[in-house]
């Protein structure tokens, strides 16, 4: 974890603050990791710039699911991820693999990290069958279930 200590201002009033810092969670490939089906990532400067000096934790859902990288492209099939975490939808690779549950398992990692942090924001790639918000992946759905603040870039 990268974490700079907030300036909590007067050092002669200062009280240290209750619990970890705020921390925010990120997307891995928007802060440049090569985490992306295709080996790449997506670098993202408003991503980067709003993260500039404050504590924060990169995932990659796919990755934490235990899917390689690279891999073949998947795609939400009959619905959005709240309709895969209901089972009214499935997550379907370009070959024709079902690759549903390394998603589904993938978003509770997601979501058991979390849990360790104070968590500010989760900060989420666009146009993900994980990540995106809207139309919501399944890591995405799940947080939001969760009641976290979701920001997608
Ligand atoms: Fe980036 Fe999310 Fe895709 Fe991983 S699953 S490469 S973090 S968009």
């Amino acid at each position: 974890m990268y974490n700079v200590p907030e300036n909590t201002g007067d050092p002669k009033t200062q009280k240290r603050a209750a619990g970890p810092p705020p921390t925010f969670l990120v997307s891995a490939c928007l802060i440049g990791l090569r985490t992306r089906y295709d080996g790449g990532a997506k670098p993202c400067a408003r991503c980067v710039d709003m993260l500039a000096g404050r504590a924060f934790v990169p995932f990659c859902p796919e990755q934490l699911g235990g899917l390689p990288t690279p891999r073949p492209a998947a795609d939400l099939k009959g619905g959005d991820g709240f309709d895969v975490l209901a089972g009214r939808a499935r997550v379907i690779r370009k070959d024709g693999a079902d690759v549903t549950g390394r998603f589904i398992a993938g978003a509770r990692q997601v979501l058991d990290l979390a849990g360790r942090y104070r968590v500010a924001a989760v900060l989420l790639k666009s146009r993900s069958p994980s990540c995106g918000v809207a139309p919501a992946g399944v890591t995405a759905a799940l947080l939001r279930r969760h009641g976290y603040r979701l920001i997608e870039f």
